[in-house]
């Protein structure tokens, strides 16, 4: 006994000094990279100053790997220190991977490169050769894409439109400035094209999401949004997670990873958020911008109503573990959240959604499907027609397919159902939709207050904007009706073709008052837009939905209070088990429903559960 405890005391002593040495054990269900800038790099040729905030970042959050600027803002980091710095981390047992941003000042508007000028073009194959010689990893952080209207860009553009233009500009860049200049140096070098969150508007500055991913060994994800209010696009956090899957969808097992700022979270739990958003998509990597960051206090988050309530990002938690007399920094709050979501990660399948289409290059409602990820539909966007799914959901931008009508014709005669948005049906009309339905979308817009479900009057709190969308009594039916006294219009309508069904979703004017629509009308939608996947949404908006292929499933809330919620699953489930605590939920039985005009909702098993503030639950069904 007593040489056991003996024993023991050394094993203590010995993993002390591990994690003295070589800092927290690693995940084992995704890696973790920091970004170190240029102007960072340059300084850490002081080892000291280097040591002494590495040593504090790696006791409170396992890195495996770093990734080391060479260049940004024409500021270069010269040989000796690179060598010096890339020595230190290897030592430690950390990878390291080079790193460039292509800016030629970033405080000015991000100025990029220009791809027309000699000069610039000579100094961008500089660059990534200089970078090549040192690494065999490199990834170009955000900035690869041309922002240039010099004299030089307008001659060269000629008649050509911006985007396309920018789009075959950049093509040539990346070929022949870029990866036949590294592979010449290196031929064992792999470059990565690390995307930043603005997927919508790529085309036009020339990052080639059709190209680029077959040319480049591979892509990274700009998975922050930060905050919705102030931040430029607006990005909803629902985006963080449907962005990785967007471009995983594009290049399957070639998206390396997800990258997260500190920039602009209003507060902590939006932080947290982002973090795990990424890491609940399946990102096998996560990289932390930046190495400066990290040791940022978090004294500098305002406080929150929900603080104490032991919400997913429990700070009152964290502080335990840290201990007494230690001030929290942004690497403690990663640490915190890493070591909580990591066995979560281990539980899930590969992601899974209803199919939303985005030709490559197209523009149209701008980031809508993280808006319906926002009211707990499930969306997962794909580069290709997705002709094999039943439920097939298409926005403004699917209509760049000229082919569109005719996909959707054949998926309804396949007896599929396709969703197309107020938006698509406004482009659409004109192009032989009328040859499916005869449905217009008019001028006219209604503000609307209340919702009709299955002949039941359901009050709202707030007004919204819609557009009015006429059709042909019998000939189409309004499944959800927005009316203002008493007159009306669809937010959602379904139309027959053959086996098929046809919906057309009325989207606001406003895109988040989706948002405010009333339960009842928010889980009728996601009962027949969603009907086909593992299980649905019964609660609020501003709630989403991530479900996986081994029955796994994760509900996660944005808002300020605790909601009440209920998983509507197929009736074969019995059991609703979470994840995290084991505890088992037993499901009631609903009925089907359906008759005379309603649509038919199969019988389904419910599941009634709560979620605190700025919280997920995962769960599987069993
Ligand atoms: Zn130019």
């Amino acid at each position: 006994m007593k040489y056991f405890i003996k024993g023991t005391f050394i094993l203590l002593l010995l993993s002390l000094y591990l994690l003295t040495c070589y800092g927290q054990p690693g995940y084992k269900n995704f890696k973790v990279a920091v970004y170190a800038r240029s102007y960072e790099v340059r300084k850490m040729g002081d080892l000291h100053w280097l040591d002494s905030i590495w040593t504090d970042i790696s006791v409170q959050v396992h890195v495996d790997k770093i990734y080391l600027e060479t260049h940004r803002d024409l500021v270069m980091v010269q040989e000796d220190t690179l060598e010096m710095v890339q020595k230190y981390f290897n030592d430690r047992g950390i990878e390291t991977s080079g790193g460039i941003t292509y800016t030629v000042y970033e405080p000015n508007r991000f100025q990029t490169f220009c791809y027309s000028t000699p000069e610039h073009r000579q100094k961008v194959q500089e660059i990534i050769e200089y970078t090549a010689l040192h690494f065999d990893e490199i990834i170009l952080d955000d900035f690869f894409f041309t922002n240039c209207k010099c004299e030089r860009c307008i001659e060269a553009k000629g008649t050509m439109s911006w985007t396309d233009f920018r789009l075959q500009l950049m093509t040539e860049a990346a070929e022949n400035l870029i990866l036949k200049p590294a592979r010449k140096v290196n031929p064992d070098v792999k470059v990565i094209i690390k995307y930043p969150n603005w997927y919508e508007h790529f085309q036009g500055l020339g990052f080639n999401l059709e190209t680029e991913p077959l040319l480049f060994d591979g892509i990274y994800t700009g998975t922050e949004t930060r905050d919705a209010f102030i931040s430029a696009q607006h990005l909803q956090p629902y985006h963080g997670y449907s962005i990785f899957r967007y471009f995983e969808n594009i290049k399957p097992g070639g998206n390396l990873g997800g990258w997260v700022d500190t920039y602009g979270s209003p507060y902590l739990d939006r932080y947290g958020e982002q973090l795990w958003l990424t890491l609940f998509a399946k990102a096998p990597e996560i990289t932390l911008f930046d190495f400066r960051q990290l040791q940022r206090p978090l004294s500098q988050f305002p406080p929150v109503s929900w603080q104490g309530l032991g919400t997913s990002f429990d700070l009152e938690e964290l502080m335990e573990q840290i201990g007494p007399n230690v001030l929290p920094t942004i690497a403690h709050a990663v640490g915190y959240t890493f070591g909580k979501v990591d066995p979560i990660i281990g539980e899930l399948g590969n992601p899974v959604g209803i199919k939303c289409y985005r030709p490559y290059h197209s523009v149209g409602e701008d980031f809508l499907p993280s808006f319906l990820g926002m009211v707990g539909l499930p969306v997962e966007i794909v580069p290709e027609y997705p002709s094999e799914e039943s439920t097939i959901l298409l926005t403004e931008s699917a209509a760049f397919d000229e082919q569109l009508i005719l996909k959707i014709k054949e998926s309804l005669l396949e007896g599929k159902t396709v969703i197309i948005t107020s938006g698509l049906l406004k482009v659409l009309e004109k192009k032989g939709l009328n040859d499916l339905a005869e449905i217009r979308y008019t001028n006219h817009k209604m503000l609307v207050n209340e919702y009709v479900v299955d002949r039941r009057r359901i009050p709202a709190e707030k007004e919204i904007l819609i557009p009015q969308i006429k059709y042909l009594t019998n000939d189409s039916w309004e499944v959800i009706s927005a009316i203002n006294g008493p007159v009306g219009c669809p937010l959602l309508l379904e139309a027959g073709y053959n086996e098929g069904r046809l919906f057309v979703l009325t989207i606001p004017e406003n895109y988040t008052d989706l948002y405010g629509l009333p339960e009842p009308v928010l889980t009728r939608l996601r009962v027949l837009l969603g009907g086909d996947q593992l299980a649905q949404l019964s609660g609020p908006g501003n709630i989403s939905l991530l479900l996986y292929d081994n029955n796994s499933l994760i509900v996660e809330s944005f808002r300020d209070e605790t909601v009440s919620l209920k998983i509507l699953a197929d009736a074969q489930a019995i059991t609703l088990v979470d994840l995290q605590t084991g505890e088992t939920i037993t499901g009631n039985s609903d009925p089907a429903r359906g008759g005379w005009n309603f649509s038919k909702i199969p019988e389904k098993r419910v599941f009634e559960f709560t979620l605190k503030p700025h919280s997920f639950r995962a769960f599987r069904l069993k």
